[in-house]
């Protein structure tokens, strides 16, 4: 039997989301007995052969990517964002206000045009199946998305905070203890608390997850002494453009 073929294309983006499945390393061998890898921009020529299952890192920017992405709709089985900026615009789209002041003042009118339009997550422009959040993603969750996908069925998608994750490894709270500004008690799970693991705070680029308690988070912070400047930048830099 034919294995499954995987294409991996990025929009605009820093390449991070494809890099980070260049490290599954030990896994790689196993992978490739199961998939035929078509596509992956940073690791090979594409072999000009249709994906059954895409995988898009990067924001929309350009009209030619709004194209590029309803012709790969059409021809697929399965359409998945990869990484922030794919799932909801990511860094790149923090800012509109500013960013807007900033694209006039060097491009006159087109940077209005640009400001306005873009930059914006793939599923304003087609439908996805689901999405893989992360700047960059995770290494296992992307190999856990992978294999429900090779048995046709749908990922279920974490819907619990990444302080779940933290606690089931018994870390220090940074929050609690440490008095970080941690973002982890909004932000979705999936990526095993990887920087509080570290002794980082979570910065919250997996987006925030259905029902969390964003005010109460915020008076957290205000205790700890961020003034509502500094508690907004912490927002804004993934979690105010929504859910993934
Ligand atoms: S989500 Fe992060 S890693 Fe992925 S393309 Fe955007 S900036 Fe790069
Ligand atoms: S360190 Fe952050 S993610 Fe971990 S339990 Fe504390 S608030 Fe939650």
């Amino acid at each position: 039997m034919d294995k499954p073929k995987v294409g991996l294309y990025s929009l605009t983006s820093c390449s991070g989301d494809i890099l980070e499945t260049t490290n599954i390393e030990e896994d790689l061998l196993t992978v490739l007995k199961w998939i035929k890898v078509v596509d992956m921009n940073v690791a090979m020529p594409s072999t000009g052969e249709t994906p059954d299952i895409a995988f898009v890192e990067g924001a929309v920017t350009k009209d030619e990517e709004i194209g590029f992405l309803r012709d790969l709709r059409k021809s697929v089985k399965y359409l998945i964002p990869i990484g922030t900026c794919a799932c909801t615009g990511g860094i790149i789209a923090r800012g509109p206000e500013e960013r807007r002041e900033w694209l006039s003042d060097v491009y006159k009118e087109a940077g209005e045009d640009i400001a306005l339009r873009f930059p914006r997550p793939v599923r304003e422009f087609i439908a996805i199946d689901f999405s893989i959040p992360g700047c960059p993603i995770d290494k296992n969750y992307f190999l856990h998305c992978l294999g429900y996908l090779l048995k046709g069925v749908l990922p279920e998608v974490p819907n619990y905070p990444v302080c779940m994750e933290c606690k089931m490894k018994e870390n220090e709270c940074l929050l609690h203890y440490r008095r970080l500004p941690c973002m982890g008690p909004v932000t979705r799970g999936g990526c095993g608390a990887r920087q509080p693991s570290f002794g980082r705070p979570c910065d919250g680029c997996f987006g925030i997850y259905d029902d969390a308690n964003v005010e109460a988070l915020k008076a957290i912070l205000k205790d700890i002494g961020l003034n509502n400047d500094e508690i907004q930048k912490r927002f804004d830099l993934f979690l105010e453009r929504g859910c993934t």
